[in-house]
This record gives C-alpha cells, sequence and structure tokens, in this order.
C-alpha cells in the first residue's frame, strides 16, 4: 500500500468537495479522488449553465421540497443550512444572487464560478486526484481497511481511517455519475432502493409532435383516473412529449405510477385564471370581434399559433369551418378542451436526460445525524448516491452539500 490519509472521499461533485473540505477543516489529511479528468462536471453544467446553488427558503418549507423522507435530511440541513452555504461561499468569494422562488444563483451567473471556487477551497485543504477512478473497498471485520483506485494504468492500494462515498447517481452519465457508489454500497451489504430516473420529460400517447414553451399554464397528473398532484407554471411540448418546469415536478410521481404499471394520464389546463363563466363569455367576445372567421382565427386568439392546427384535432373540430356554423356543443367541446386536455402518458425520458436519481443507498441504514453507516463503522456516504431527491429550485445541490458537510466533519475524528 502508497502512502497513507486520514479519510478518502470518492467522488469531488459537490458532495465529495464539501465532504473533503469539511473534513480536512478538522485537521484530517484528506484524499479527494475524481474518476473524471477535472473535479465537478456536473455542477459545471447545472442551471442550466448558472447554477441554481440553493433555495433561500425556511427549513420546514425546504424540507417539503425534498423525497422520500425530508425528516432524514433534517439534520444535515441545520448543521450546514442554505444559509450557511451562501456565507460559505461569499467569504470564499463568490458572490450570490436571490431570484424569483428564493433560488440562489452565483452574481457571475456562471456555474462554472460555482465549481472553480469549491475545487480552490478543497485543494487548499486536501489532496485532490483526477483520472482516479475508486474501483474497489477493503472491508474487515465491519471496518473499511482501504481502497484501491485506477490511476494513469495503476492500481493503487491506500489504506484509510475513514471512506466517504460522494459517487453521485445514475444522471448524465456522461459527467462521470455512472452509479459506482452503488456498488460499493452492495459490497457493504447496504440495500438500494430500487433506482429511477426523477425530474425528467414524460412521453405522451395520441400526440402531435410541435414544439413550444407555454407560461402560466396548470398541468394536472393523473394516475388511474385519478388527480393526484397540480403544478402551475410553465411546461414546454417537446419531440417526445412534455418537459419544463411543472413537467419536472409531476415526474416523480409520474415515474413511479408507470413503473407499477398504472394508468398514467396529464391534463393541460389552458386558461387556469379564467372560471367556465369567464372563459365563455371570452369566447362569445372574440367571435364578435371576428364574426366572418374561422375556427383557427378563434384559436389563435386563444393560444400561441403553434398550437393551434394540433389543439384542433386533438379536440376533434374541423379548423377551417366558419365561426357562423359554430354551435352551443362546439363551445362545450373547446371549452372542454381549453381546460382539460388530457394526453395518455407513456413513458418518461431515461437517465442520460434525467436531473436526478431517485432512489439509491437505503436511508434505514444510515444514520442521519453523522451519515455514517450502520453496517461498516467507518463507511460515510453523501449526496445523490443516497435515497434522497428533491424538486428543482436549488434543493437537490442543497442535499448534496448538507450531507457532504456532515459526512466530512464525522469521519474526522
Ligand atoms: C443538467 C442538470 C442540471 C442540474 N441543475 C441543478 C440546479 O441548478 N440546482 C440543483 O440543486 N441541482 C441541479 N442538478 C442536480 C445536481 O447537479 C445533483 O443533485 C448533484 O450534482 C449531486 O451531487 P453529488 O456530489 O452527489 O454527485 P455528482 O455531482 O454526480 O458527483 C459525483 C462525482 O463522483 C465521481 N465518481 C463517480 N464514480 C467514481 C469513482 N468510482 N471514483 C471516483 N470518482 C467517481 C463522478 O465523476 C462525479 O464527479 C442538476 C443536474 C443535472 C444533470
Amino acid at each position: 500500500m502508497e502512502n497513507t490519509f486520514d479519510i478518502a472521499v470518492a467522488g469531488a461533485g459537490p458532495a465529495g468537495l464539501m465532504a473533503a473540505i469539511a473534513a480536512a477543516g478538522k485537521g484530517e489529511k484528506v484524499l479527494l479522488l475524481e474518476k473524471m479528468e477535472k473535479p465537478a462536471r456536473k455542477l459545471r453544467i447545472t442551471g442550466k449553465g448558472r447554477c441554481n446553488i440553493t433555495n433561500i427558503k425556511p427549513e420546514d418549507e425546504f424540507l417539503s421540497n425534498v423525497f422520500p423522507d425530508s425528516r432524514f435530511f433534517r439534520s444535515s440541513f441545520r448543521n450546514f443550512s442554505n444559509t450557511d452555504l451562501v456565507r460559505f461561499l461569499n467569504v470564499a468569494g463568490l458572490d450570490t444572487v436571490e431570484e424569483r422562488g428564493g433560488r440562489v444563483f452565483p452574481a457571475s451567473q456562471k456555474s462554472r464560478d460555482v465549481a472553480e471556487v469549491l475545487v480552490r477551497e478543497a485543494e487548499k485543504r486536501a489532496t485532490v486526484i483526477c483520472n482516479a477512478k475508486v474501483s474497489r473497498l477493503y472491508t474487515e471485520q465491519s471496518r473499511v481497511k482501504g481502497l484501491c483506485y485506477e490511476h494513469r494504468g495503476k492500481q493503487i492500494d491506500v489504506p484509510v481511517r475513514a471512506l466517504i462515498v460522494a459517487t453521485g447517481g445514475l444522471s448524465y452519465p456522461l459527467t462521470g455519475s455512472t452509479g459506482d457508489g452503488y456498488e460499493f454500497a452492495r459490497h457493504a451489504e447496504h440495500g438500494i432502493v430500487p433506482l429511477r430516473p426523477s425530474l425528467t420529460g414524460l412521453e405522451l400517447e395520441d400526440y402531435e409532435a410541435v414544439c413550444l414553451s407555454l407560461k402560466n399554464v396548470e398541468l394536472s397528473l393523473a394516475v388511474d383516473g385519478g388527480i393526484v398532484q397540480r403544478e402551475f407554471g410553465e411546461m414546454e411540448f417537446t419531440g417526445y412529449g412534455i418537459d419544463g418546469p411543472s413537467v419536472l415536478k409531476i415526474s416523480r410521481n409520474a415515474v413511479d405510477a408507470i413503473r407499477a404499471n398504472k394508468k398514467v394520464a396529464v391534463l393541460i389546463n389552458f386558461k387556469p385564471a379564467l372560471d367556465r363563466q369567464q372563459l365563455m363569455n371570452r369566447i362569445d367576445r372574440e367571435i364578435l370581434s371576428i364574426p366572418t372567421g374561422s375556427f383557427t382565427d378563434l384559436l389563435k386568439k386563444l393560444l400561441p399559433s403553434a398550437f393551434v392546427l394540433p389543439f384542433a384535432r386533438k379536440i376533434m373540430m374541423q379548423a377551417n369551418r366558419k365561426l357562423t356554423t359554430f354551435n352551443s356543443s362546439d363551445r362545450e367541446r373547446l371549452v372542454n378542451g381549453l381546460f382539460a386536455t388530457k394526453y395518455s402518458v407513456s413513458g418518461f425520458r431515461p437517465f442520460s436526460e434525467a436531473i436526478v436519481t431517485a432512489g439509491g443507498v437505503c436511508l434505514q441504514e444510515i444514520n442521519p445525524k453523522t451519515m455514517c453507516s450502520t453496517l461498516i463503522e467507518n463507511l460515510f456516504f453523501a449526496g445523490e448516491v443516497l435515497d434522497l431527491d428533491a424538486n428543482t429550485g436549488g434543493y437537490n445541490l442543497q442535499i448534496a452539500f448538507s450531507t457532504g458537510y456532515m459526512a466530512g466533519q464525522n469521519a474526522a475524528i
């Protein structure tokens, strides 16, 4: 065995970088191993290149966005909260700004700057080696004795006093997150809650592809005929179906229902600000303004142009019909379509396109106050490798930072 370190961290994403910073901050000799050519590849593409670092919502509201067990996350969040994270980054030289919905971004609007600050802080305190893939753990009598990593064609064994696994999930595998940590957990006899893509697009049946962004719509998720979730906001029609903020929010429940072979559908309300009578009145007013027009002309006043023909076909009304022939049952059909256009959901986009992985290392076997395994006394887990995920809005990165910080602090003596 070469070299000696107190603590090794596998994976230099946000969780691993923060774990290394916290452990080294307690005076430990820390080795941070990253299999890609540079640390934090995924962090560099977060938030469409802007990086939504965290969300500044108060604790209870924050935790209501965390799944499947937000109570597990409470201790880590209290120990290193959203405000602690922002303060840490500000002191380290990264200015931040708060935007709509409590979302925090770097003032430079560049995710690269967040990654670079963290890497710099980690490199000040720990030994960071890239192109270093952790390939196995050595365990003996409920303890990790060391690990092996591959570096420039060599297999290098390192003895450690504690190991923190922060290898991420399965989403966007080109960034290095290929699920290696689940194998380490299995080796240590940890249970893995089934892995599913989350915050991902949904594929629709009987859907005519159109590329279009919509604002201020209400999206409802129906499972076996009953509405289970409603979201208001933005969504997009894409080549395969739907994506965008509201869709990502319902995707966790939709994916689970599809995997359970349930009947899944979405209903889109294009006019959620109006009640039935108000929408009827609006339609009547529009018809009066174009008495000799066609149904297409009317729809153009109510919906984005790109969606007019697909919508007319969806509700089975002839687009070139003259409004002079428009009767009360046509009006009913139009109102029903505008309030609740229904599509069956046939599938979901894969891990390669999903923002996060739901499922992971079983929380029942991890001490929430330390992030230490309850099976192996010096093995810690942090970040997306755990069975913890959240809505969009900066929550997922905070999970990585808080659990990383907790693991780092507690792996240190
Ligand atoms: C496109 C996209 C945009 C996102 N935007 C946001 C956002 O704006 N806000 C937000 O809160 N969340 C966002 N997320 C989610 C967020 O990026 C993740 O939740 C977060 O990166 C998880 O951090 P992590 O450190 O646990 O794992 P990762 O970031 O996946 O890091 C794990 C690291 O471990 C390394 N690794 C893996 N296996 C090994 C091994 N065997 N040996 C050594 N190293 C290994 C990987 O190469 C990787 O660098 C986004 C995700 C995606 C895909």
